[in-house]
């Protein structure tokens, strides 16, 4: 599942394509008929490609916004003219094309064009944590909202709130609370501000580099490494399924306290 490293890094290939330029757009998909989408965007510059947590919003002029959710399914991609798509035509929802590329956007499935007021009123985006990529994390905003949260929920679940941090995904909350030598099953009331922001100091390194060379695999150490001994300590690597998603969590009982 595409965690905030990836959007960051799908925003750093969208950029150079399409910022600044004013794209040819095609909406191909038969059910993605979404209303006259190249009719309203003809003519306008994108103005940014603004990466928050899982979510990518592409600006335009004029107050108009595509927001994009990849959940478990879709996926960006970036080519140079003529450069053969990866995933098939028939799941393009979206294309932006100009002389510098183009960029498709496949299987939505939370593709939308919203206005500028929509885009500051809308719930779920407004209430949106602290992007955990951000140049400088906004530590006390994180450790405010972690706070509001059930004290009993454990801190691995509660990292996955995009309320409290967001772009944080299952896979990097395994490897932020190993880094940090935290038991992702302590709940959180038990977690002191110390713990929790040295989880998401240790979490981010890992995903700035993802994020700029897109090789996410590279920073797997407990994630689905059940079995395998622990590079710290030799115990060996756990998974149980943790929260209301039932997530596999992968942890070393050995050094995670
Ligand atoms: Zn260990």
């Amino acid at each position: 599942m595409p965690e905030g490293d990836t959007i960051h890094y799908a925003a750093r290939r969208i950029r150079p394509i399409v910022e600044d330029e004013v794209p040819h757009i095609s909406t191909p998909h038969p059910r993605f008929g979404r209303d006259r989408w190249p009719e309203r965007l003809a003519g306008r510059r994108v103005r940014s490609v603004d990466p928050h947590g899982k979510h990518l919003f592409l600006r335009f002029d004029g107050d108009l916004t595509i927001h994009s959710h990849l959940r478990m399914t879709g996926s960006w991609g970036t080519y140079r003219d003529g450069q053969r798509w990866r995933g098939g035509a028939h799941r393009a929802w979206l294309v932006l094309r100009t002389d510098r590329g183009e960029v498709v956007q496949f299987d939505g499935p939370v593709l939308e064009l919203l206005t500028g007021s929509r885009t500051r009123f809308d719930r779920q985006l407004s209430q949106l944590g602290p992007d955990i990529l951000a140049p400088e994390l906004d530590e006390v905003t994180f450790l405010r909202r972690l706070r509001e949260d059930d004290p009993t929920r454990p801190i691995g679940d509660a990292l996955l709130d995009q309320r409290t941090i967001a772009g944080i995904g299952n896979l990097w909350k395994c490897e932020g609370c190993f880094a940090a030598a935290i038991d992702p099953w302590r709940p959180t009331g038990e977690i002191s501000d110390e713990e929790a922001l040295a989880i998401v100091r240790a979490t981010r390194p890992g995903m700035q580099e993802s994020a700029t060379d897109g090789m996410q695999d590279l920073h797997r150490v407990v994630y689905k490494a059940t079995g395998r001994p622990c590079p710290r300590c030799g115990t060996p690597i756990r998974e149980r399924g943790q929260g209301d998603g039932n997530r596999l969590t992968y942890w070393c009982p050995g050094c995670q306290r």
